[in-house]
């Protein structure tokens, strides 16, 4: 980069907003996928502006002096969807953390992408409202990366996706100009749905700086029950059923057994290891409704071979046992170094024959493969366990990754279910959408962002 360009960006932002020291510049080099920390990745210099206008300024610049933007919250992402290329300039919208508005009145809320998710739902559930979408990162990961990723999580059984509240955005497109998409209000079909596309489009299309969410009221009960399974194929045909039996659970996670062990190992809250696999379900409404839903769905589960259920003796003891289904991936890491995460996703009634699959390939390629996921809306995390040092068990990984994606394709599913492709998946991509439709998306990138300025590694920029 030349040095008037370097002085410019410091001078937007203000110098200390801005890193440079390589040591600083190492934390912006990787994000939570697999993908080691490695100086290729090492950005040219990471800047936090405070606001659309200086967004939109360092925007233009790129456009000018010819660098590559990578916007990033907080890095929490699993599919290598920040990872910038070396020399890049890294944008963190961390600074731009105000929840602006909540209108309790029409149930909306507009926020700053930096705000982190959690304490977001925190400040609605004050005032009796309800923000659903819920990653297992929520602790951390921000409002901004949600919308970016179009992030799930285990309520998406009942509530849906990030993308199911988004209402509008603010939204610095990679020109530098500043659009508004959507409408304040529930419906709105004025024009073709901008907001739909900058959901979940990875940083690549745009540069989100403001965010309207719709709210739900905040259910009055919840309930959550834990049914434990000799086998992983029992719980996964249950699934299906409490739906088909007109009960719609908020959460169902499925665990299996190298799951459940390692979170007992970590977390020591009583899950029985015993258990080739557990169903954490959780249902909400009136109370009198949440009393009768779960009645019914321990029923349901023990007619399909539940060796037990167990009912949260009170608030206190669900919310352990969420936060130990949170900590999964933390809990795993202490086997082996590296999880290879995924998270292709099946439609619902196909749960049994995917985790079929997994268990094939990994007897096939002699790896540990634990299963978990959100298995009320058919997104498995089936996670390989293994350790980068070890040549021929990453070879074996490659393989197993790949016929993950082709079995799970072939049961009318796709790559990701609420992760995004980022580098991990852009060489896959094509497997689902076909050489036709990432053609499209490409000539859409190639529209909005003819510099290939913003996030250029995630396979549309070719
Ligand atoms: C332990 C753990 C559990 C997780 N559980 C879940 C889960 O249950 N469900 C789920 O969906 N995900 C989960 N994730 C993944 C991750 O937390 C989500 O993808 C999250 O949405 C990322 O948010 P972030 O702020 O960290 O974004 P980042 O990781 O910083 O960025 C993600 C992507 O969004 C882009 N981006 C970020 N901010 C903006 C912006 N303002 N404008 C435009 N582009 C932007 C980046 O360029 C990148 O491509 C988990 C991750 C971890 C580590």
């Amino acid at each position: 980069m030349k040095p008037e360009t370097r002085l410019a960006l410091i001078h937007i932002v203000g110098p200390e907003h801005v890193l440079e020291a390589r040591e600083d510049l190492l934390c912006y080099a990787y994000d939570a996928s697999p993908i080691a920390m490695d100086p290729a990745h090492l950005p040219c210099m990471v800047l936090f502006p405070a606001n659309a206008e200086e967004v939109s300024r360092i925007v233009g610049l790129a456009n000018d002096a010819g660098f590559v933007i990578y916007p990033r919250g907080a890095g929490s992402n699993v599919s290598g969807g920040s990872i910038p290329d070396r020399d890049a300039v890294v944008m963190v919208l961390s600074r731009m953390n105000r929840i602006l508005e909540i209108d309790q009145a029409n149930m909306t809320a507009d926020l700053e992408p930096g705000v982190i998710t959690e304490q977001f739902q925190t400040a609605v559930e004050k005032l009796g409202l309800f923000y659903p979408p819920d990653p297992s990162s929520k602790a951390f990961s921000t409002m901004g990366g949600n919308v970016a990723e179009c992030a799930g999580g285990p309520r998406g059984a009942k509530y849906g996706v990030t993308r199911d509240y988004v209402l509008a955005l603010e939204v610095v497109m990679p020109t530098g100009e500043i659009i508004h998409t959507g409408a304040r209000t529930m419906k709105s079909v004025a024009g073709l749905d901008l907001t739909r596309l900058m959901v979940g489009s990875e940083g690549t299309l745009g540069i989100i700086t403001r965010i309207t969410v719709r709210l739900l009221a905040l259910p009055a009960a919840k309930k959550t029950l834990m049914a434990i399974f000799p086998d992983l194929e029992k719980p996964s045909q249950t699934v299906a059923k409490i739906f088909t039996a007109g009960m719609v659970p908020t959460t169902m996670e499925l665990l299996d057994k190298t799951f459940i062990n390692a979170i007992e190992d970590y977390r020591q809250i009583g899950l029985p290891r015993e258990a080739e696999a557990i169903l954490l379900i959780e249902v909400d409404g009136e109370a009198e409704s949440v009393d009768r839903q779960a009645d019914r769905i321990a029923e349901i589960c023990h007619q399909q071979g539940a060796t037990r259920t167990q009912v949260a003796k009170d608030a206190a003891e669900a919310e352990e046992l969420w936060i130990a289904r949170r900590s999964a991936f933390a809990s795993v890491c202490r086997i082996k170094p590296n999880i290879i995460g995924e998270d292709a996703t099946v439609p619902r009634a196909a749960i049994p024959q995917a985790v079929r699959e997994v268990q094939a390939i990994a007897a096939r390629h002699n790896l540990t493969i634990g299963v978990m996921g959100h298995a009320g809306d058919g997104n498995l995390h089936p996670s390989i366990l293994a350790d980068e040092r070890d040549a021929d068990e990453m070879r074996r990984v490659e393989l197993a990754v790949e016929e993950i994606f082709r079995s799970f394709l072939a049961l009318r599913g796709t790559l990701s279910g609420e992760h995004g492709i980022g580098r991990m998946k852009s060489r896959f991509l094509h497997l689902e959408t076909g050489e036709a439709g990432l053609k499209v998306m490409r000539s859409i990138k190639r529209a909005l962002d003819p510099n290939n300025i913003l996030n250029p590694t995630i396979g549309l920029g070719a």
